[in-house]
């Protein structure tokens, strides 16, 4: 099984687990479910799971930084990245942008892509090309709306970290309404 660098970096130092019927990450327990569970679930109170996937995607932002900034001195240069995650971001930060493209691997929610970063203003524009919430709405029907709450949820608390700023995600665009891709605007 391939997992992502990210994973196999937490791996590494006993951080990631899978043990006696239960997934750690970092200590926070994960629940894997259907991505088609997911789309019925962010239907029946949109605004309280936006709210509460955001914030604990801040706090695990916060979490995984804090770790790496243990484990780096440890076990050398490969959780750097992870480390300097804390700092600000800028577009042309390659191994960064790298870095948090692997963070988000790890929800399974599409290839994260950031089209725009303007730090001094804390906005982002990001593209996922083959969300995965999309491509599963579409496989039951196209719809006439965004689908994919869950994933800008989920990006409003890493950039409301990245920017130590409360921010907030709203997609524009969604694969599920025919668009060419999901883009979601960070301000
Ligand atoms: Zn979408």
């Amino acid at each position: 099984m391939a997992l992502s660098s990210l994973l196999q970096k937490l791996l590494f130092v006993n951080q990631y687990n899978v043990k006696n019927g239960r997934i750690e990450i970092l200590g926070t327990p994960f629940i894997m479910l259907d991505a088609s569970d997911i789309l019925v679930l962010q239907e029946i109170d949109k605004t309280k799971m936006y709210n509460s996937v955001k914030k604990s995607s801040r706090s695990n932002m916060k979490k995984i930084v804090q770790h790496a900034q243990v484990y780096k001195n440890i076990k050398g240069q490969s959780l750097m990245n992870i480390a300097n995650l804390s700092k600000k971001i800028a577009k042309s930060d390659e191994g960064m942008i790298k870095t948090l493209q692997d963070f988000f691997d790890v929800y399974g929610l599409g290839k994260l892509e950031i089209i725009d970063l303007n730090n001094q203003e804390k906005s982002a524009m990001i593209r996922i090309e083959k969300s995965t919430l999309a491509s599963e709405q579409l496989k039951i029907k196209k719809t006439g709306k965004c689908v994919c709450t869950l994933t800008a949820a989920l990006l409003a608390g890493i950039f409301s970290y990245i920017f130590d700023k409360d921010v907030d995600c709203v997609e524009k665009t969604c694969l599920a309404k025919g668009d060419e891709a999901c883009d979601f605007e960070v301000s």
